[in-house]
């Protein structure tokens, strides 16, 4: 799968003028770490993103606009690849890290994990060097209505280096609270999955689907998944105007994307603690669904 992924990218860089732009932008792409507490943060400066950071998500505005993920609304330069029966990958023409791909369900069906996270380990398991996301409906997805991951080069991902050899569920002293899981077993890690999913959404009494970021790879037989629940979609320097940006899962994995320069020149190691703090679940309620988690065993 990666050698096809890696000609696509070839074929479409050639064929697509919007993301042989996008690739070149993500090439001038200024990065910095700031440091925060035992590990880093990489602010990136993405003026590409802008759109994506400010776009409206709301139902009506989505009901307004043309699917982007649906085949009938693709630009005619571009193309994808089949995963699976039910997947196609497609190159993302606003990149936020090296690869990164988009991977839209066929059909035209709401952004929602409960049913497809053996879906999203099985993307994973078809793509290894790659890590794999999944924003919810109203955690930073762009397309709320088009059932959809994306995934990215490993290369960097900072996540994955502050939590290699921790043991446990919880990641301590990381100013964003994400819950850890490793396995072998599909089946049992979904239904680890499941556990998570039903606390989260019974204690922050949110059906159909909790606030909820996940990111996963597969490594070495085994795989690594992120689970953040969030307590919401935008900080409030968002709204104020203060910073420019909207995190989502990459975002919380450690690369933190700011589309303006005013941002990526002026925000602080306080700044960026702030924000994964106030979007992510307070710690008492993730200290519930933990306890709650171990009792079960
Ligand atoms: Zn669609």
């Amino acid at each position: 799968m990666i050698r096809e992924v890696e000609e696509l990218f070839e074929r479409q860089t050639r064929a697509w003028p919007l993301l042989a732009n996008g690739i070149e932008g993500l090439a001038r792409a200024k990065t910095r770490p700031v440091r925060i507490d035992w590990f880093d943060v990489w602010i990136r400066h993405i003026p590409h993103r802008i759109a994506s950071t400010n776009a409206r998500v709301d139902p009506e505005s989505i009901a307004k606009r043309a699917c982007f993920l649906c085949p009938a609304n693709l630009p005619s330069e571009e193309e994808g690849i089949s995963l699976g029966e039910d997947f196609t990958i497609y190159c993302n023409p606003f990149p936020i890290v090296d690869r990164h791909l988009t991977i839209a369900h066929r059909e035209h069906r709401a952004q929602r994990i409960e049913t497809q996270f053996g879906a999203m380990l099985d993307i994973a398991a078809a793509l290894p060097s790659y890590f794999v996301i999944y924003n919810g409906p109203e955690s930073g997805a762009s397309a709320p209505d088009h059932l959809h991951f994306q995934a990215g080069s490993r290369k960097l991902l900072p996540i994955e280096k502050d939590t290699s050899g921790l043991a446990g569920v919880l990641v301590r002293n990381y100013c964003r609270n994400v819950l850890l899981f490793h396995g072998h077993e599909r089946t049992d890690l979904i239904g680890r999955f499941q556990r998570v999913f039903d606390l989260l959404a019974e204690i922050t009494h949110k059906r159909p689907e909790p606030l909820i970021n996940i990111a996963c790879f597969r490594q070495a037989d085994e795989w690594v998944v992120y689970v953040f629940p969030r307590a919401k979609h935008r900080p409030r320097a968002f709204y104020t105007g203060e910073l420019t940006v909207s995190p989502a899962a990459i975002d919380l994995c450690g690369i933190f994307v700011v589309p303006l320069e005013r941002d990526f020149e002026r925000i602080s190691a306080d700044a960026v603690e702030a924000v994964y703090r106030e979007v992510t679940l307070p710690d008492d309620q993730v200290l519930e669904i933990v306890q709650r988690l171990e009792s079960k065993r």
